[in-house]
């Protein structure tokens, strides 16, 4: 449990120097689209690795058993979340070279098909012109 508020001069994780000074929350979406905060925002230090630390002490002893879950939940996801983990869900996210080439492949021709079906509308609207002003 965090005691007093602290900046950490390095992170405890990776080692850096170097953070983004957050503001952590919980968030609701309002009628206009835009969000508001349902709890007093915590300033929270977020390291390029991704490691958070949570620099001020939350008043309510709610917040801060909340706030505490939050990080920990998320470091542990970041723990477990190896290179296995990583390459399935980049797989399930994006499609392989190959799935890409077929698909490309079936754009093309369905871009040749629609475009002989334009040219031939077209053809048949002038022969049917042509046929109109031979009258
Ligand atoms: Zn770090």
């Amino acid at each position: 449990m965090l005691n007093q508020p602290q900046v950490p001069d390095k992170c405890p994780r990776c080692g850096s120097t170097q953070f983004q000074l957050a503001k952590i929350g919980q968030y609701n979406v309002i009628s206009n689209g835009g969000y508001q905060s349902l709890t007093k925002l915590h300033d929270v230090m977020v390291c390029l690795c991704g490691h958070t630390v949570l620099i001020e002490r939350p008043q309510r002893r709610e917040d801060r058993q909340s706030l505490q879950n939050s990080l920990e939940a998320a470091q542990k996801y970041r723990e477990r979340a190896g290179p296995e983990q990583i390459k399935a869900e980049l797989e399930r996210d994006f499609v392989t070279h190959a799935e890409f080439e077929a698909l490309s492949e079936r754009v093309s021709t369905l871009e040749a098909f629609l475009q002989q079906l334009t040219d031939t509308d077209q053809h048949e609207g002038q022969e049917n012109g042509s046929g109109d002003h031979a009258k």
